[in-house]
């Protein structure tokens, strides 16, 4: 089968043929539906040492095949593929919160496809054990899903990790996927008024029709816009999806006293001056979510509460889009469907 596959010392992907995947005991074998790209992907490590493998960790798609002893799915059932693989048996992977598994430390995040380890940038994909696929709820189609795997389960967890005071200030720092999801999670579950700041007009636009109440460029904050908005109080939460070199000055500088600053997702990022920041901010750093944030953003997804952008491409074009990614010409999230 063909796939996108990052190879030693290269930082580009390329298409390569590689065998068909088959499922040993417990595994199960997935036929790729959607595969999302994602900024992080750009991160990886092609050093000389890495060994190759297949980009993507944003997967969603049909089981194909199953291995010996699987039980609870069957071939056809739509699904989605959880991102981190923890060890399973933890006390955090028992509770579904794989991505902190107990295992993962040194490494900030466990294993898992896409990382390393062959993803979802191909026909097929080989899922080591049952228990991370989620069902896709009726209606999903694998390609809406996608984004939903990585940055939709993170926007949600990093929203419901937040007790919003009331007359709630909260601010997105950057309107890409994550920011956009962001959004639109703060709208349908709590009643903070939602200031989203990004640099892009595109984006800012988009961020308007997502939900947000104010949207406005870094230039403005510090100058003053934003205080005067929220009546002088700053923001209860500021989650930080942009990863830029200068966000982190942007979460510090809205804060309030007593707020939270999450850090969202794991892109490369500037640096936060802690000692800069007011008394009793809380820091979050949330790079995945858990197999429960999982479940329930693809079921908010299916209701309509909320909707990915997301533009497809075949997989042959799929070096092409990690070009456009790497000179920011993508608008909405770019799903490969193999
Ligand atoms: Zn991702
Ligand atoms: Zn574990």
């Amino acid at each position: 089968m063909r796939a996108l596959r990052l190879l030693p010392g290269r930082s580009e992907p390329v298409l390569a043929d590689v065998p068909r995947p088959r499922p040993g005991p417990g595994e199960v074998v997935v036929r790729v539906g959607g595969s999302g790209v994602c900024r992080t992907d750009l991160l990886l490590p092609g050093g000389p040492r890495a060994a190759a493998f297949t980009l993507g960790h944003e997967n969603a798609g049909w089981v194909y095949e199953t291995g010996p002893g699987v039980t609870g799915v069957e071939a056809g059932d739509p699904v989605a593929v959880c991102a981190a693989w923890g060890c399973g048996s933890c006390v955090r992977c028992a509770a579904g919160r794989e991505a902190s598994c107990e295992q993962g430390r040194p490494a900030p995040s466990p294993p898992g496809p896409g990382r390393g380890r062959d993803g979802g940038m191909a026909e097929f994909l080989l899922v080591p054990a049952v228990r991370w696929l989620v069902p896709l709820p009726g209606g999903l189609d694998p390609a809406e899903a996608a984004p939903l795997v990585c940055a939709g389960s993170a926007a949600l967890h990093a929203v419901r990790g937040w007790e919003p005071p009331p007359d709630a200030v909260a601010v997105v720092v950057g309107a890409g996927t994550v920011g956009q999801l962001a959004v639109q999670l703060l709208r349908a579950l709590t009643s903070a008024r939602i200031a989203v700041v990004d640099a892009r007009p595109g984006a800012l636009a988009a961020a308007r029709l997502a939900g947000a109440d104010l949207a406005l460029p870094p230039g403005e904050v510090t100058s003053g816009t934003l205080t005067l908005w929220s009546a002088g109080r700053g923001a209860d939460l500021v989650l930080d999806a942009a990863g830029t070199a200068g966000s982190p000055a942007t979460a510090a500088a809205v804060v309030r006293a007593g707020g939270t600053i999450v850090r969202l997702h794991h892109r490369a990022s500037g640096t936060l001056d802690v000692a800069a920041l007011p008394s009793d901010t809380a820091l979050r750093s949330v790079t995945w979510g858990s197999r429960d944030t999982l479940t329930d953003v693809l079921d908010l997804a299916a209701a309509g509460t909320i909707v990915p952008r997301v533009t497809t491409f075949p997989l042959e074009k799929a070096p092409a889009v990690y070009g456009l990614l790497r000179d920011d010409a993508l608008e909405d999230h770019a799903v490969i469907t193999p």
